[in-house]
């Protein structure tokens, strides 16, 4: 057992919490896999191995996970709600623990990391509340009133696909299976091959917690042995990641006719109003744009702003950037962390280089700060972005960003819509100003007065990608029910549907008119 993850040079109390999951984790047990090394991103140092999983270990995990189900699916959902409950507690006691490792494995400052424990408790509490009422049975109205009773059951899919990428690998690791085994699926999970030991770290508690470890399979390795065994024998596929990724997993759902629900990349546009709160503005902005070192999904990009208050915002803005406090380790007094890898670091650096060299200006940031790690790259505000630059229309999922004046609402708009993707934008404006923006906005999340922490945790409300964003929601009720098929079950009583026995199929037809007409009348007909 101890083979399965050898640990590098760590902190002695990281090292032992390790040495406890590596005891204690269930993945599928092959003794014959490979190992890889896990890096620091803080140093590019080996922290640790993983095993590399292939599709046999997929395949037995699947195996585990059915047999698992079966039960499960037959648990009463208040009883698995318990599990989560308890879960919440011990992901919020076990914070500091869990954001070491996400720091560790990520490069993110700790601020960045208290959000992905946040979001897993809240969505292990949301969903074990809202899980008992909308898994229940609901009654509708049947086809004949009185003679037909009508209900909807909430059956489980069965064995959930998930696969997760690299900078949350907390949050997006564990949050959105919470739903799907609540709904009486198992799930099988793939976390990032540079982020293992975040998710196993987690499903530990969930394991601590009560639910049975055969229920929640994880298997670590590479995207493509890996999560496409998964794609392939998933009953319903949950994905986070690339637009490219996501549409490879697309296709693998469509021809096995399975649910898919992914949530993939975004240009996500800031508009800044002339009747906008500044000192507000420039206070968020950049939490907006550099959270998570800007590898977030949601993270602002773009930021057109009302020529009235342009000249102000940008300075002021540009200053407080200049002023963020960038450094690895884990105190909280750190604004942004690194990069998570030598490849991230290039693919940001040449995004820049790519749009300097056509004209673009750097009011800050631009460049790799080695000084302080091997992946760390500056807060980086551009303008006069040429049309051409790569990453005026390219997600850079970097600390990167573009400011622009327009001269009005509409023309922001118009700037921030034309996009193959629409996940997020970002409104700061007087209220009502704000919210007649926001009904205009080709975008699955829109905050006002807030980059997107306001909508991501607004967990009652279904979150995605319109366009080339994704397809399907995660949170709310959505977020639940696409886990599971409804079954539609009617029984009639007494009269047949057809009418009482022996009555000729004119009369029948006469009757049933009849009944139709008067029932839309009298409303007494759905
Ligand atoms: P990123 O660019 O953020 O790394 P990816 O879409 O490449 O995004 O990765 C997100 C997740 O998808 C990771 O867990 C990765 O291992 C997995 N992945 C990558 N390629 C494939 C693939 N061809 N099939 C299935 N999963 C993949």
């Amino acid at each position: 057992m101890s083979r399965r993850l050898t640990l590098g040079p760590l902190p002695k109390h990281l090292r032992q919490n390790l040495l406890r999951l590596c005891a204690n984790t269930a993945i599928a047990d092959h003794q014959e896999q490979e190992e890889y090394p896990v890096h620091s991103a803080f140093s590019g140092e080996v922290i640790g191995h993983a095993l590399a999983g292939d599709e046999q270990v997929v395949e037995a995990a699947f195996f585990k996970a059915r047999e698992a189900q079966r039960l499960w699916a037959h648990t009463p959902v208040k009883q698995r709600a318990k599990i989560f409950k308890d879960f919440h507690d011990r992901v919020l006691r076990e914070r500091e623990f869990l954001m070491d490792i996400v720091q560790l494995e990520t490069g993110k400052n700790r601020l960045s990391a208290l959000d992905e424990v946040l979001d897993v408790a809240g969505n292990a509490r949301y969903y074990a509340n809202k899980a008992p009422r909308l898994l229940a049975e609901n009654a509708n109205p049947g086809a004949l009133p009185l003679l037909t009773k009508n209900r909807v059951q909430h059956a489980p899919k069965g064995v959930v696909g998930q696969i997760s990428p690299w900078n949350y690998p907390l949050a997006l690791g564990i949050s959105d299976a919470i739903p799907a085994l609540l709904a009486g699926n198992a799930v099988v999970a793939k976390p990032d091959w540079n982020t293992p030991f975040t998710l196993l770290a987690v499903v530990d508690l969930l394991y601590q917690a009560g639910l049975p470890r055969e229920l929640f399979q994880v298997v670590t390795g590479a995207g493509k042995t890996v999560g496409s065994a998964i794609a392939q024998r998933s009953d319903y596929l949950m994905f986070t990641g690339s637009t490219a990724t996501g549409r490879i997993l697309g296709k693998t759902a469509g021809e096995r006719l399975i649910g898919y629900s992914a949530e993939l990349g975004g240009k996500n546009p800031m508009i800044i109003a002339a009747d906008a709160d500044l000192d507000k503005a420039v206070r968020e902005v950049p939490n907006a744009c550099f959270s998570n070192s800007g590898q977030l999904c949601v993270s602002i990009e773009r930021i057109y702003v009302e020529a009235p208050v342009y000249e102000d915002f940008l300075s002021r803005f540009t200053k407080a950037v200049q002023q963020m406090r960038l450094g690895a380790g884990f105190d909280w007094n750190v604004d942004m962390g690194s990069l998570i890898n030598q490849q991230q670091l290039d693919s940001v650096q040449s995004f820049v280089d790519d749009a300097v060299a056509k004209g673009a200006t750097v009011l800050a940031g631009g460049r790799a700060r080695p000084d302080l790690g091997p992946f760390f790259f500056e807060p980086t505000v551009l303008i006069d972005v040429p049309r051409d630059a790569k990453l005026r229309t390219e997600e850079v999922f970097g600390p990167v960003v573009y400011v622009e004046k327009v001269e009005t609402l509409q023309e922001a708009i118009a700037l921030a819509n034309d996009t193959e993707y629409g996940l997020n934008a970002s409104i700061f404006a007087a209220p009502e100003t704000g919210w007649q923006i926001a009904g205009q906005i080709n975008a699955g999340g829109v905050g006002i007065n807030d980059g997107y922490a306001a909508t991501w945790a607004s967990i009652a409300s279904p979150l995605g990608g319109m366009k080339q964003s994704g397809m399907s929601r995660r949170h709310g009720e959505e977020g639940l029910l696409k886990y599971t098929e409804a079954r539609n079950v009617a029984e009639q009583r007494g009269l047949s549907i057809r009418g009482p026995k022996g009555m000729p199929p004119k009369l029948y037809g006469q009757v049933m008119s009849y009944a139709l007409l008067l029932g839309k009348k009298l409303r007494f007909l759905p």
